[in-house]
């Protein structure tokens, strides 16, 4: 009948994920026991290593709930932590130092948690157990021990004791069994000794004939008794080398050698239990028996809690099926589908106007760099005023000087390395219209794979980056000596410039304005600029910036104004060069010395037509073709080794439709697994599961 236990503590392991509630759980066997009561070397004598935190300052501060798994094909013991993904660790003492750091990372402050380390050894030579160790009661609270350790391991260790779990109550037998912590606990619980069993420890420390007495106590009498026990080797003994990990056999051999030298005390006749192979075999049969009458109760909480969980699914989800992998499914094929709808929409029309708005402010600098930047006093004077036309640059057609500065112009804007820009743009705007998609996908909910997704766009966008940019310099070569505008550019440059140049002024004034209301009013800042030009012009005298300022006005004040009296001067030329443009001399292409303007905007425009063509073809269509593979493959290595679980479940709504089938499959595959046992003992457990 080994396999019950088995199979049932399959069971319990499987029930510790449904959940808390305590209906729908199968019992365990608590150990408990005051510090140095001998509860460490009990566990580690059952299951045959040392395996426990060691230590003058260990205090264990959270449970352990140890299982122990008779194993049959195990060629060697190991341990596996569930929870922690650690498998098959065969180390012993990586166990004790895992469960040491686990125990250490329980903060001071805390004292104790009640949140279980899960730890599974399997073994051919262990039983098929279930037991939970908890920190050991404190008699006195240390020097350096928090007040309240003391009243929350009491607090923890309640918890545990309570019905239906087995209590192994572990006590000295060289301290009076009345002062035993374990027993005083179990009293209070199990007040008529029907679930608890009594370990007495150290038997070697007493006189046989007190040993036995303890053994025998009438006075905390225990339904399911007490087993004397000697759970450490003697020191001096060569028999048994602790390396060998053989730790039992080398205890029960001590053990047999004491309890065999006293007869009268130990022996047939003395009708006391002693010994840890009589330990253990009292536990596998008391938990099994209180694990068997507990199943049919257990699973009529299952029952219950699965017709429960199967309405629930029914009322909230429509019994809508859900996992990790057809949610990440789901929202990847929304993303794409805004992709394609993306890319359906931004094409060669699109990246030409981000280019070439990208230029025109190039244009701009070029204008302001070489036409636009007479000291500001020249500019006071003169020869730019709206009601001064005839004044503008005379621009002779013959003049080098205006030759020249068109050139340069001309130069600066072809050679400012278009390609780079062209590349720069296309890639930038196709990287924020992503992350957009994204923001409004399902994965803004999921930041880590958010980033994935748009790094995955960076990859691809910057893995074509520099080949794009070289190929437009090259296509835009012959430029960069001879332009060669045709007439009908002419034209569509004088009419777009215009729109650019009102733009620029609508800037202007909208800066100008902030500047107004930063100082307090239009008055002010008139003001302020009426002094700054003066002082220009040198009907002021003031001694350098001084930071006081001067005239009256703060040093911040008269930077305001000298901000306003350049902005004031570039829009008055700007409105000048609007003129300019309309002009009927800007209709001639033949003009262009007198129309900079007019020119570099056609220039830049016949620059973003070429490369437009490239980056089209190079940029964009490799992108749209290469991006969606990208992305899977990426979220692919993302969602590898747990990943995938986690994302699905950043999503509240969907942990909560998740964790609801999941808690219904479960249920059914407890039911199911009973269902099998009662199958297997002949109807003897668990006898309501199939009905
Ligand atoms: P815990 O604090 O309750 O876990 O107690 P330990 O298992 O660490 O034991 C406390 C001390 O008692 C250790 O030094 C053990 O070696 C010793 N000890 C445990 N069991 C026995 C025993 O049966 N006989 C003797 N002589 N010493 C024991």
């Amino acid at each position: 009948m080994m396999y019950i236990t088995k199979k049932m503590i399959e069971i319990r392991s499987l029930l510790q994920r449904v959940g808390q509630s305590s209906s729908v759980s199968l019992p365990s066997i608590v150990v408990i026991g005051s510090q140095s009561s001998g509860k460490s070397s009990v566990l580690e004598a059952i299951v045959g290593h040392e395996f426990l935190p060691k230590g003058s300052n260990m205090i264990t501060r959270r449970p352990i709930e140890l299982t122990l798994v008779n194993d049959a094909n195990a060629r060697v013991d190991y341990g596996e932590f569930p929870d922690l993904g650690l498998n098959k660790v065969t180390d012993f003492s990586m166990i004790q130092k895992t469960l040491t750091e686990l125990n250490q990372s329980v903060p001071e402050s805390e004292c104790v948690s009640d949140d279980p380390i899960r730890l599974t050894i399997h073994s051919p030579r262990v039983p098929d157990l279930s037991l939970i160790d908890l920190p050991g009661y404190i008699q006195v609270a240390g020097r350096n021990q928090p007040r309240e350790l003391k009243r929350k391991i009491s607090e923890l260790c309640d918890k545990y004791i309570r019905g239906p779990n087995i209590i192994l109550a572990i006590s000295a037998a060289d301290t009076d069994l009345a002062n035993s912590t374990a027993l005083q606990a179990s009293r209070r619980v199990d007040p008529r000794g029907e679930r608890t069993i009594g370990v007495i420890t150290k038997m070697d420390l007493v006189d046989p004939d007190k040993g036995t007495d303890i053994l025998n106590d009438k006075q905390y009498p225990l339904r399911l008794g007490y087993v004397g026990v000697i759970s450490k080797l003697p020191t001096q003994t060569g028999l048994f080398r602790r390396e060998t990990g053989n730790l039992l056999a080398g205890i029960t051999r001590n053990e047999k050698a004491y309890f065999n030298n006293h007869p009268a005390q130990f022996g047939p006749e003395a009708g006391v239990s002693t010994g840890t192979i009589t330990l253990r075999k009292k536990l596998m049969q008391v938990l099994e028996q209180q694990m068997s009458s507990k199943l049919s109760e257990t699973t009529d909480a299952i029952t219950r809690e699965l017709e429960e969980t199967t309405y629930q699914f029914k009322v909230q989800y429509n019994e809508q099926p859900m996992s990790a992998e057809s949610y990440l499914a789901a929202s990847l094929d929304e993303f794409k589908h805004q992709f394609h709808s993306f890319a359906n929409s931004f094409g060669r029309k699109q990246l030409a106007e981000l280019l070439k708005d990208a230029l025109d402010q190039k244009v701009l600098d070029q204008l302001a760099a070489r036409y636009w930047n007479k000291p500001i006093e020249d500019l006071s004077v003169a020869p730019y005023q709206a009601d001064r036309l005839e004044d503008l640059p005379k621009a002779e057609p013959n003049s080098p000087y205006w030759h020249r500065q068109l050139d340069a112009a001309c130069s600066g804007l072809t050679r400012l390395g278009v390609g780079r820009l062209a590349a720069t743009v296309a890639a930038s705007a196709v990287q924020s219209n992503i992350d957009k998609l994204l923001d409004k996908s399902a994965f803004a909910k999921h930041p880590s794979a958010r980033k994935v997704v748009s790094e995955a766009a960076a990859t691809v966008l910057a893995d074509r980056s520099y080949a794009t940019s070289d190929g437009i310099e090259i296509s835009l070569k012959p430029y960069k000596f001879d332009p060669d505008i045709q007439p009908n550019e002419w034209e569509k440059g004088r009419e777009h410039v215009v729109g650019v140049l009102q733009g620029e002024l609508e800037q202007c004034q909208g800066a100008l304005k902030n500047l107004e209301n930063s100082v307090g009013g239009r008055k002010k800042l008139k003001e302020v600029m009426s002094f700054v030009e003066k002082a220009r012009k040198g009907d002021i005298m003031v001694e350098g910036d001084h930071p006081s300022g001067a005239g009256g006005f703060s040093a911040a004040l008269l930077a305001r104004g000298r901000e306003a009296v350049f902005l004031r001067d570039r829009a008055d030329i700007i409105n000048m060069r609007i003129l300019a443009a309309k002009s009927r001399k800007c209709k001639s292409l033949e003009n262009k010395y007198y129309c900079p303007e007019v020119f570099l905007d056609a220039v830049a425009t016949k620059l973003t037509g070429t490369a437009v063509l490239f980056l089209n073809v190079e940029m964009l269509n490799d992108f749209y073709q290469r991006f969606p593979r990208e992305v899977e493959s990426k979220l692919n290595e993302h969602m590898a080794g747990g990943g995938l679980d986690i994302f699905a479940r950043e999503d509240a709504k969907v942990r909560r439709h998740l964790d609801l089938i999941q808690r219904k499959e479960l249920l059914e595959l407890v039911l199911a697994k009973i269902q099998e046992l009662n199958r297997l003992s002949g109807g003897t457990i668990g006898g309501r599961a199939g009905k």
